[in-house]
């Protein structure tokens, strides 16, 4: 079965968007953690997490996506930056386990001039000091494009991030197919290839997530620009390849195209009549 939702809003409560998904075909979505741009995470309401838990075993549901905000970044180049991000982590995760399942997703960060080496290193530490031995939440590192000084835009970047990590069993990563396209891995012309490498270099089991994004920018052009499904430079039948590929067999993909609601029900209607992997 393919699991296909797409970004939405948590503003009018998770039932919402959750009955919201279910009206463009979707069964998953991704939602922030909280604003984007940092701040305050929304109350959780019991009942609403319920009913939303109730309308996902009935509509076959797989995971959700919680993805963290775009600000946090754990190896800033400032102090009070670094440590705010580590607090809004660590909440992150402690309120994980009192929303439907969810798998947690987020940026590794900009190390804004330090260099790869520092970034990671101060990544890995605040991971270590927030992932717990009873941590339960599946943790994803998002591979990126690479664009300015963003960590995570090579596979061996975010292996060596998943070695640091004492605590590492529920790590995983989360790839986008915009995002490593952009990084210069060749989704269009080799998949197989590309998955062979994940394989080898990060070991298929921890991917647990993807992104489905096609890319307004050229192949290795190490930018972050995503495309509606079809129109850009991946186009449909990489694309189609990706959602029928054997080894994503049960990959939940979320798309983060940019897109309203129709826009998103169209691309699902459109990628659930080319699955053919059942
Ligand atoms: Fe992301
Ligand atoms: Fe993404
Ligand atoms: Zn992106």
């Amino acid at each position: 079965m393919l699991t296909i939702g797409c970004h939405l809003s948590i503003t009018k409560g998770f039932y919402k968007a959750g009955l919201d998904a279910v009206s463009i075909g979707a069964n998953t979505f991704q939602f922030f953690t909280r604003n984007p741009r940092g701040g305050k995470a929304k109350e959780i309401n019991a009942e609403d997490i319920n009913k939303l838990t109730q309308l996902m075993e009935e509509n076959d549901f797989g995971p959700l996506f919680a993805h963290a905000s775009y600000t946090m970044n754990l190896c800033s180049d400032k102090k009070a930056t670094r440590e705010f991000s580590k607090m809004i982590f660590q909440d992150d995760l402690k309120r994980l386990p009192l929303l439907p399942e969810s798998l947690y997703v987020f940026h590794p960060g900009s190390h804004v001039g330090q260099g790869s080496e520092r970034g990671i290193e101060l990544i890995i530490e605040a991971m270590n000091e927030s992932i717990k031995d009873d941590t339960e939440a599946t943790i994803l590192l998002e591979g990126m494009s690479g664009k300015g000084t963003e960590i995570g835009g090579s596979l061996e970047e975010l292996k060596q991030i998943i070695d640091g990590v004492k605590n590492n069993k529920k790590i995983g990563i989360c790839l986008d197919s915009c995002h490593l396209y952009s990084a210069g891995y060749d989704l269009v012309n080799d998949l197989d290839g590309v998955l062979e490498e994940v394989d080898h270099i990060i070991g298929l089991d921890r991917l647990k997530a993807f992104h489905l994004n096609d890319s307004k920018v050229e192949y290795r052009s190490r930018k972050d620009r995503h495309e509606v499904i079809g129109e850009g430079t991946l186009g449909q039948e990489a694309i189609i390849q990706i959602i029928n590929h054997p080894k994503l067999k049960d990959i939940p993909f979320n798309l983060e195209t940019p897109n309203e609601l129709e826009g998103y029900h169209q691309e699902i209607a459109f990628l659930r009549n080319n699955f053919t992997n059942k």
